[in-house]
């Protein structure tokens, strides 16, 4: 079964177009605590259920966009430009 993902700019294409991200995390700020910088860069959470994820269309427009996936079953509910407000 291919899995689909619908690009914002070019619309419904096989997982296989996309390269995935990683989950959308609050990025530290430059001078913040080493320890939140770590937790950024090395711990996940790897959450059951609804994430929102960076994915790139590297077989079509080469933009990044944010998912909105649910990890128990793969199904991707919207998916949006960055700072869109969905
Ligand atoms: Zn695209």
């Amino acid at each position: 079964m291919t899995y689909l993902i619908s690009c914002p700019g070019c619309g419904d294409r096989g997982v296989d177009d996309y390269r995935y991200g990683g989950s959308v995390l609050k990025r530290p700020g430059y001078n913040d605590d080493p320890e939140l910088w770590d937790s950024y860069f090395y711990l996940r959470v790897n959450r059951a259920g609804m994430e929102k994820e960076w994915w790139y269309h590297r077989m079509g427009c080469k933009q990044w966009f944010i998912a909105e996936r649910d990890s128990t079953t793969n199904q991707v509910h919207v998916t949006y430009w960055p700072g869109e407000n969905k």
